[in-house]
């Protein structure tokens, strides 16, 4: 545990309490051990002159949808103070009600909701107040002599609070603990089983108590609890398994979604733990996780669609324990699984739900791995979770489902991604949700696509060894392979027939055929288990239309033609489609320097603008354009039809 705080830093902010409050809350986000993917709240409280030159105290609190992490000023939402403490005289209230409440509080009623914690910021006297979920509090509170360890650990000027639910419930209970308590004889609160309170008058007094309270609890686990994680390396991957596992979680999920196996030290030997399959079903680390990754996981055996069925039933029946007849119930599908042998597996719709998901489990497995050392890891009751997870504003999420994009958790993989045709599709399939995997000869992939949702590989497509390694790495990112965009092309020096040199040729066989076929093949296996499976050939009018001089690029474009309508036929009972575009005069591609083109206009003595369009409907076609059909092939409007050619050429009279 460190402390960040930094007098030159602090400095900066002046005497502003926001700016302050907006630096050390960015001083505890930045520790994953205390504040996880929104988890924990920050708050200021201030005085200030209305628009009627009437003096307001203000709780300026994290809006929701702000993460401590990278807050700025406008995260921390005002809210009239004295309405919040007037709601925590109710007897009840509804969350929903709370929420309404507190937007009517609002200074600005058009910002981000302030957080469901506010009332309890509101009531805690101090002008500070800072909330963390913090991994070594909540794992030493999770365990059955919890609130004793944390009385021994945390000494007297901590209150101590049983779990109860968040929001207006929360509040309510430790305004009701504090009517007659003297709050300078406390640095903190400790909620059982949740996180914890510290509070003062400066925004670094209240971080550093923080820091404090953290650093006892984690000297404690030092001492008591330390788990004893052997250097093991995971075996291979079992990557046909996983893409069976995707498709079976996708199928009860309604719609595709990505597996992200992760197989550290950690996830592989909590994998092999005989108890992991108790353990895990307890719960997760601090309740608001349940909205992430459920009560339980799914546990893997030999038949992952069994165990998939088994998962889903259980989740039903849970549901059916605990419903009044008055709740929606969520999608039963597992958001992570255990693995025996091979780690745990995150699900999510999205590259950033699944990685959200394996950093919940980077924290998770460790927090059961210690508290088992301390007579067992025990969150909060499986009635408590539910709660939580069908918590009345959690619900009213539901109906603002907005309709998915069409490629959102499906996996595509682009080559020739670094330029031109290739680097459109990869934006296009982008656009439209998917995880791209896009490979390239030339490095600069990596730099054009550096975000999580791409992984990008700099390989030779004829190198069928870099090829395979390729699509295994993408299968064990996303968890399979449902398009495949054979793309990578060459257009070898224009030669005639009568002197064509044969390396050029070759070289135009090898990679604008034999590359693709090979890449056909390694693809093939995990395509079977892809959702809707696709695979697109880039062609070229060349095909259909061939001209003078282009005879190495012709031919290997025809043989490519002629082998995706024989993949169209073998493949067509496994459901795997196989189209193929022919676009022609894509001038925004590597193929197509300045010098080439002016020389191909010079040639068939027309301008450059001119050239461009030269075509039926005198339209220039872009890469983009190109892209756009690719996803279209792809995707629901092209699911009936395999074999096909589509020219995208402006229209070219040879051609029709
Ligand atoms: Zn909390």
């Amino acid at each position: 545990m460190q402390n960040l705080w930094n007098p030159a830093e602090a400095l900066v902010c002046g005497n502003d309490p926001v700016k302050l409050r907006v630096y050390t809350s960015r001083l505890l986000g930045q520790d994953p051990s205390l504040v996880l993917h929104g988890g924990g709240n920050t708050s200021v409280k201030t005085e200030a002159k209305n628009l009627f030159g009437e003096t307001e105290s203000l709780l300026h609190i994290k809006g929701s949808g702000w993460d401590l992490a990278t807050l700025e000023p406008a995260g921390l939402v005002p809210v009239r103070l004295e309405a919040l403490k007037k709601m925590l005289t109710l007897e009840t209230l509804s969350d929903t009600d709370m929420v309404r409440l507190q937007r009517a509080a609002m200074l600005d009623p058009t910002g981000p909701a302030p957080s469901v914690e506010a009332l309890l910021h509101a009531l805690i006297p101090a002008t500070y107040v800072d909330h963390t979920h913090a991994d070594a509090v909540v794992t030493l509170t999770n365990t059955p002599s919890g609130e004793k360890l944390a009385r021994d650990v945390f000494g007297p000027r901590v209150l101590l609070v049983p779990y109860v639910m968040p929001g207006f419930v929360l509040a309510k209970k430790i305004y009701e603990l504090t009517q007659t308590q003297d709050w300078k004889l406390l640095d903190g609160i400790v909620l059982l089983n949740h996180g914890l309170f510290t509070f003062a008058e400066t925004a670094q007094e209240s971080y550093e108590r923080m820091l404090s309270l953290i650093a006892k609890a984690e000297a404690y686990l030092q001492q008591k609890a330390q788990p004893v994680i052997p250097a093991q390396t995971a075996p291979e991957p079992k990557l046909l398994e996983l893409a069976a596992l995707r498709r079976a979680v996708s199928q009860v999920k309604g719609r595709p979604v990505l597996a992200r196996l992760d197989a550290n030290a950690t996830a592989y030997y909590f994998s092999n733990l005989p108890q992991a399959a108790q353990i895990s079903q307890r719960g997760p680390l601090t309740p608001d996780h349940v909205i992430r990754i459920k009560p339980a996981p799914l546990l893997l055996g030999e038949n992952p669609a069994a165990a998939v069925a088994e998962f889903t039933e259980n989740y039903q029946a849970y549901f059916k324990r605990h419903d009044r007849g008055n709740l929606q119930a969520l999608n039963p599908a597992p958001c992570w699984a255990v693995w025996p042998g091979q780690g745990v597996v995150s699900f999510g719709v999205t590259v950033k739900e699944t990685q959200i998901i394996g950093d919940i489990l980077a924290h998770t497995l460790p927090a059961m791995l210690t508290a088992e050392l301390l007579g067992g890891w025990r969150p909060v009751s499986e009635k408590d979770l539910f709660e939580l997870e069908y918590w009345e504003l959690e619900q009213a999420k539901l109906k603002t489902n907005a309709r998915p994009a069409e490629f959102q958790g499906r996996i595509v993989l682009v080559t020739g991604a670094a330029s031109g045709i290739g680097r459109a599709c990869v934006e296009a399939f982008l656009a439209q949700g998917a995880a791209v995997a896009a490979l390239d000869l030339d490095p600069a992939v990596h730099a054009q696509f550096n975000r999580p949702d791409v992984f990008t590989v700099a390989a030779d497509v004829t190198d069928s060894k870099s090829l395979q390694t390729a699509v295994e790495e993408t299968v064990r990112r996303f968890g399979g392979l449902d398009v495949l965009v054979s793309n990578a092309g060459i257009f070898p020096p224009s030669a005639a027939v009568a002197v064509q040199p044969a390396d050029t040729w070759q070289k135009s066989l090898d990679v604008n055929l034999t590359a693709h076929q090979t890449l056909l093949q390694l693809c093939l296996p995990y395509l079977r288990w892809g959702k809707q499976p696709a695979v697109v050939i880039m062609g070229s009018k060349n095909v259909p239309a061939p001209g003078p001089g282009a005879a190495a690029y012709s031919v290997a474009k025809a043989g490519l033609t002629q082998l995706a309508r024989v993949a169209a036929l073998e493949l067509a009972a496994e459901g795997i489609r196989v189209n193929v575009l022919h676009p022609n005069a894509v001038f925004d591609t590597k193929l197509w320097t300045p010098e080439v083109l002016e020389a191909r206009a010079r040639h068939y003595g027309l301008s450059v603008a001119a050239y461009k369009t030269n075509n039926l409907l005198r339209v220039e076609v872009t890469s983009a354009d190109v892209a756009r059909l690719a996803v279209t092939l792809a995707g629901q409007a092209f699911s009936k039809t395999t074999g096909a050619q589509v020219p995208i050429d402006g229209g070219n009279d040879r051609v029709i």
